[in-house]
């Protein structure tokens, strides 16, 4: 029994592992991530997928544990090359499947829908799909039945007492699977630096109730993560509680509150809706706005609003604004920019920050001790986090006893090997961030170098023209520049290089070179030299000498 880390194991994002025995494969997730902002152009961050494709013909089935893009996202791109069945609860299907339509790649696709504790043969497992309380619901821890013994893979989780929906995490079946025995627990390392517990679902509901109470006559615009219905439904009974109308803003929030209702997730009468281009007619405390974009994203519904550049409806001094989320990791500055844009439009913001209007989706240390106790497992590798995150699960393991031989570390890539006796490395597989840019396709490492070149340093471009018979240049040296300083400073370092690039060109003549393509390259070299060693700037260069 191997596995295969393909990503999440060294960020938050990107989730996909492989399964493997006897040389059959079952995939867990295939995740997205988003860039960092130094990331120019690039949209979408994927597993690097070769070492699947290569191995397509002994790829069983892709197994989703839920419906967040960092497991399922990369899917539109994983399908094309590899088409098996795609396991997964109802809603988690339905998410992934909206996607898939969305990209024209779900007409030939198989989905097969699971049920909680549903146990069924996937490839050479008996998989079982356990129910864990998650930020969207109908999540799964799965259990692999293997050669080896249970390998259970905590999907996310936390464990919350008071869901929303009541489905709770199924610790009974945690508890008789460590009674069994388990050989390797494969677990959510998220939150594994936050002591204590995370707060439950239902403590929001609570916190938005109080703040809706104390604003009666004022508009309320709440934005969420569009999947996260359990977070929908409690905006929704506490704005019903205040007899409000609810208005729906931004199409991933329109879809996926369609679908939820459609599987009878979220609990809403269509007569509570208005559309919200008719938000306008209503008194401002007899409406509630849901929308997208609570983390900044500039394309969506509460960013617009923020600039005031949303079709149908816009905010002002009669509204607040309830950021009902917590920034991912690289998104702090995006939000703090809308949130910025919203005071500027004279509306009041409520956020994390400053009321428990959120709560995560991700166990705290109280709940991953309270998981490693009922699994007891033999053998355990942290998943789902940035390198400290997994270090601190690691140590976890171990303050609970786990020998130190029996808790891996991997990141991207490795391999391990699975036995009765214990995990071993195995190798390691490519699993280098595999980066999409919407417009220009697959990028890999070369162009982003030169996106970053240029965002720090600019162009620098040189132009010259030699008659190649008397040896002289006859079209001057000319340097342009973008993303230069105008200032004083920059234009001595355009003289000087003009003038070095000059008497490179001239002494190169002197030594009988003419054709373009050297007198090119010294030129390039030049300029290239000065820019460094004297004034330590790397501009992209650009040089064309011809020869007239
Ligand atoms: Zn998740
Ligand atoms: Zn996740």
């Amino acid at each position: 029994m191997r596995v295969t880390f393909l990503g999440g194991l060294g960020e938050i994002g990107r989730n996909c592992a492989a399964i493997e025995q006897d040389g059959r494969i079952v995939v867990v997730d295939a995740g997205l991530m988003f860039p960092e902002p130094t990331m120019y152009g690039v949209d979408l961050i994927l597993p690097d997928f070769r070492w699947l494709i290569e191995r397509r013909d002994r790829v069983d089935a892709i197994v989703l544990t839920h419906g967040h893009e960092d497991h399922t996202g990369a899917l539109r791109y994983l399908v094309k090359d590899v088409n098996v069945p795609i396991y997964g609860s109802p809603l988690t299907l339905g998410f992934a499947r909206h996607r898939l339509t969305e990209a024209r790649v779900a007409h030939d696709l198989t989905f097969v829908e699971v049920a909680d504790n549903e146990r069924r043969r996937i490839g050479p497992f008996e998989v079982e799909f356990i129910p864990v309380t998650h930020s969207v619901p109908s999540a799964h821890a799965l259990a692999f039945h293997t050669a080896v013994g249970v390998v259970v893979h905590s999907g996310d989780f936390k464990l919350d007492l008071s869901p929303i929906d009541s489905r709770r995490s199924n610790l009974s079946r945690f508890a008789a699977l460590g009674e069994e025995g388990v050989t390797l627990l494969l677990c959510d390392s998220t939150n594994a630096e936050e002591p204590g517990f995370t707060a439950s679902e239902s403590t929001v509901g609570g916190a938005l109730r109080r703040l809706f109470l104390e604003r009666p006559e004022r508009r309320l615009v709440v934005a969420c993560f569009a999947s996260h219905i359990h977070r929908i439904q409690q905006i929704i009974d506490v704005a019903l509680q205040q007899r409000r109308k609810i208005a729906l803003m931004g199409r991933s929030m329109e879809a996926n509150v369609k679908l939820a209702r459609k599987l009878n997730l979220l609990h809403v009468d269509t007569a509570d809706f208005v559309d919200i281009e008719n938000v306008g007619r209503y008194e401002p405390g007899e409406v509630c706005v849901i929308c997208t974009g609570s983390q900044g994203e500039p394309l969506a519904a509460l960013s617009k609003l923020s600039r005031g550049d949303a079709r149908n409806f816009s905010v002002g001094a009669e509204d607040t604004i309830i950021l009902s989320s917590h920034p991912i990791p690289g998104n702090e500055w995006s939000v703090g920019r809308v949130i910025d844009d919203l005071h500027r439009a004279g509306t009041e913001v409520i956020h994390s920050g400053q009321e428990p209007v959120h709560a995560s989706g991700h166990a705290r240390q109280g709940e991953l001790r309270t998981l490693h106790q009922l699994l007891r497992p033999k053998n355990f590798v942290p998943v789902h986090g940035e390198y400290r995150h997994l270090r601190h699960h690691a140590d976890l393991a171990a303050s609970m006893g786990l020998a130190d031989k029996h808790i891996l570390i991997c990141e991207d890539g490795d391999q391990i090997d699975v036995t009765r006796a214990g995990i071993s490395r195995a190798g390691q597989v490519p699993a280098g961030f595999h980066y999409i840019d919407g417009s220009a396709g697959d990028l890999d490492e070369r162009p982003l170098e030169e996106r970053r070149m240029l965002a720090e340093y600019g162009v620098l471009q040189i132009t010259a023209g030699v008659d190649a018979e008397r040896g002289v240049i006859a079209q001057p040296v000319r340097v342009t520049t973008r993303g230069w300083f105008e200032g004083e400073h920059d234009r001595d370092v355009v003289d000087a290089v003009t003038t070095t690039v000059r008497d490179a060109i001239q002494s190169a003549l002197k030594d009988g070179i003419v054709d373009d393509e050297s007198l090119t390259k010294i030129a390039q070299r030049a300029a290239g030299r000065l820019l460094g060693q004297k004034y330590r700037r790397q501009p992209v260069l650009l040089a064309a000498v011809v020869v007239l």
